[in-house]
């Protein structure tokens, strides 16, 4: 494995993206909506660093690219959806690759009637967009490889990792 963002760089990352939250939502009704579960320790750092009232919220979404389902096929668990009608809704996500779920779950977030939608990734893999729409704030851009830690998983591995690293040949079993 190679490592591409180091613990402290990821934490620098995340005060500064809290810097320019902090400009854009003190004093607003923010509902800061983590996607699950790649998002998880994004979401936990984040809103640490946020010293304003917020509320928090999961949306679980998975985008089945197996034999079953149609690729890009987006399953949304609606449960955590509710109350976000008059709210200023950030949607958070671990990276924006070819821009699907992000699209898909803004486009059924919207339904719901938010004061405002915005989006959120840490990580913004180059050249892979499908989608016109572009994440409104982003952490870090990465070269289009496959990455695993800090939430981000190969077959459910590796998510623990405090640091950010990009798969190698050997690592893919
Ligand atoms: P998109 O819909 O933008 O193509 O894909 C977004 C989702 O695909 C992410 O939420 C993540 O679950 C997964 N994904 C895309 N690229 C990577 C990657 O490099 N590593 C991991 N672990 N997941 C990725
Ligand atoms: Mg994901």
């Amino acid at each position: 494995m190679k490592i591409l963002l180091s613990e402290a760089e990821i934490q620098r990352g995340i005060v500064d993206l809290a810097r320019r939250l902090d400009a854009e939502y003190r004093g607003k009704p923010l509902t800061v909506l983590g996607v699950l579960t790649g998002s998880l320790i994004f979401l936990a750092d984040l809103i640490r660093r946020l010293d304003f009232p917020l509320r928090v919220g999961l949306v679980h979404a998975s985008s089945y690219r197996g034999a079953a389902t149609l690729p890009g096929t987006l399953e949304i668990s609606e449960t955590s959806l509710r109350d976000l009608e008059g709210r200023d809704v950030l949607l958070l996500d671990d990276i924006f690759d070819t821009g699907q779920t992000l699209v898909g779950l803004l486009e059924r977030l919207e339904k719901k009637r938010p004061r405002s939608l915005r989006s959120a990734v840490l990580l913004w893999k180059e050249g892979r967009q499908r989608v016109e729409r572009t994440p409104d704030f982003h952490c870090f851009r990465i070269p289009d490889e496959f990455v695993v830690g800090y939430g981000l998983d190969y077959r459910d591995d590796y998510r623990h990792l405090p640091y950010v690293a990009a798969l190698e040949a050997a690592d893919i079993g």
